[in-house]
């Protein structure tokens, strides 16, 4: 809670994509839901933060399933008539153009004020430019990015909403660190000036473990769309190097940084370790909002100490209707559930389990282990399309006991979290920044069975709060996929189904484990709190470069 505590900054929020609900779809995956999650911990517990995105008029995608299994996408063209119109537009040089954007304000789904910039507006030549999140090519993605970057400033100056610190979530909103110089310039700083001024008032977090997931941009395109904002190639090659890499830049443009658990923060310095002129990374793990994704049945029965098996069969039942209405297949409440929900990416290896068919295919036929799965792949991507293909194919093979959910969105990861029994998850290593997924299905006291990576290094307890896939050790001649397939199978055939269908008790002691352990530090509550304490309350600091 924050109460008590005086002077708080306030603090405006960059992020590219927000879940906040199902109805307003503007998100795609972790991220958005994760900024969601944060807004509505920002309005519980009255912290002064603003949030600003873009409102993407058909979404990220809409992904369903064919006759013959093959992912494919559509986009509708969205009304949001529940928006509030602020009345304010403001306009951004792209490609030498001006390009109006309208500001709208969500603030109905109990969260701190949402303020989306809208380039569909009547008569406008760009209204292209927001309409798909992640769609594109470069061209489009640096022209989004203007607009939530530089739009984002010029908005919230125009809505006289007033920030201390600017927070930019991920790289994509790095923009707006060049309008914070732009404006140092325009009232007489220099360059250096402007620049130490800009930075004195970022924070910054990163998303990305891996060095090519870190978003690079050709100078020679930068400055065509307008995204120099006024600097010159030297000045912009300082901040970002050539190519631009937007997380160096979002590096060099901050006074603080951070990763997403502690694991990732490691990996995080590790990989900016040779970077000068750049903060020190510190990490803060996310969290989830649980009133949004516990079952209200579940926390109550939690709370009062009474037995959480029965709302949880409940939910389990719930998860099974939703999912014969959607695809007319049946599961059986009382057989064990697996979840396992993930954005198709050959990393996450959403079909690992069917690794050895000798093994996982008697266990599917007996009826002893099912499988939901659901996730979409970008758009653009034919591997992780065929990812999904495959798990479609098991789903038409194994009716009723392996499942695939098109169209993955807030609501079926909801029903998911709350109604499996064990949450799966196995990204090869050390690919998963945190997660949060797994966070949900702990609160629910649906058990974790995972890989060590992200926010699991932190949470889950092998044996007590979940079960964890560790590295199996001494075995050389097996590659990474292999000797967590082994794991995976042992704690699967020697743990998770035997203490299922033979020690109920035990079972109930570690949905209760699992709720102890994460109900308050794997919160979005604990994570804002967190943030202020650590990072907004800290900066300006000196930096090391
Ligand atoms: C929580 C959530 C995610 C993120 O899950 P990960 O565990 O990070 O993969 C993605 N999509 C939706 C709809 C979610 O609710």
């Amino acid at each position: 809670m924050n109460t008590g505590e005086q002077n708080l900054p306030r603090v405006a929020y960059f992020c590219m994509e927000y879940g906040l609900d199902e109805k307003l779809p503007i998100y795609s995956g972790g991220l958005g839901v994760l900024a969601g999650d944060y807004l509505k911990a920002a309005r519980d517990q009255k912290y002064p933060l603003t949030g600003i995105g873009i409102l993407w008029r058909q979404d990220y995608t809409e992904q369903y399933i064919d006759e013959e299994g093959n992912p494919y996408d559509v986009y509708p063209q969205y009304d949001f008539d529940y928006l509030k119109d602020t009345g304010v537009t403001v306009n951004v040089e792209i490609w030498g153009s001006s390009v109006p954007c309208r500001v709208w304000l969500v603030d109905h789904y109990h969260n701190a004020p949402l303020y989306l910039l809208d380039a569909d507006v009547p008569g406008s030549r760009h209204t292209w430019i927001t309409s798909r999140l992640y769609g594109g090519g470069k061209e489009d993605r640096i022209a989004q990015e203007i607009i939530l970057g530089i739009g984002g400033i010029k908005a919230l100056r125009a809505l006289n909403v007033e920030a201390d610190i600017y927070h930019f979530n991920e790289g994509h909103a790095l923009f707006a660190g060049l309008e914070l110089i732009r404006e140092g310039l325009e009232k007489g700083l220099s360059f250096e000036q402007a620049w130490e001024d800009a930075r004195r008032r970022v924070v910054f977090t990163t998303h990305t473990p891996v060095e090519a997931g870190n978003e690079k941009h050709p100078h020679g395109l930068l400055q065509e769309l307008g995204a120099y904002n006024g600097l010159s190639y030297d000045q912009m090659y300082r901040i970002g190097g050539d190519p631009f890499n937007m997380t160096r830049a979002a590096l060099r443009l901050s006074c603080m940084a951070n990763a997403v658990s502690r694991l990732h923060g490691r990996t995080s310095r590790r990989l900016w370790s040779g970077t000068e002129n750049i903060p020190s990374i510190t990490s803060i793990t996310n969290g989830i909002h649980v009133p949004t994704w516990q079952d209200p049945s579940i926390a109550e029965a939690y709370h009062h100490n009474r037995d959480l098996w029965e709302p949880h069969k409940q939910a389990k039942k719930e998860l099974i209707e939703i999912i014969r209405q959607k695809t007319g297949e049946v599961m059986d409440p009382h057989a064990l559930i697996v979840g396992f929900a993930r954005r198709a990416t050959a990393y996450k290896r959403s079909d690992l389990i069917f690794g050895d068919t000798s093994i996982i295919y008697p266990m599917l036929q007996e009826g002893r282990l099912q499988l939901v799965f659901s996730g979409k792949a970008h758009p653009d991507d034919e591997a992780g399309k065929s990812i999904i293909k495959d798990l479609v194919k098991m789903d038409r093979e194994y009716k009723n006991s392996v499942v695939f959910l098109e169209n993955y969105d807030i609501k079926i990861a909801r029903y998911m979290v709350q109604g499996c029994d064990v949450w799966l998850n196995n990204p090869r290593r050390p690919l998963e920044a945190s997660g949060t997924s797994g966070m949900k299905a702990a609160v629910n006291g649906v058990l974790n069975l995972s890989v060590v990576d992200g926010w699991v290094a932190e949470g889950p307890r092998h044996g007590i709060s979940g079960w964890l896939l560790e590295n199996e050790p001494e075995n050389d001649s097996l590659d990474e996929d292999e000797r967590d397939l082994q794991a995976l199978y042992r704690v699967l055939l020697n743990e998770v189904i035997p203490v299922y269908y033979k020690n109920p008790r035990r079972w109930q002691e570690m949905m209760r484990a699992s709720i102890d352990m994460s109900r308050w530090e794997f919160s979005s509550e604990r994570m804002i709190r967190d943030y202020y304490r650590y990072i907004y309350r800290q900066a300006p600091v000196i930096l090391t470069s």
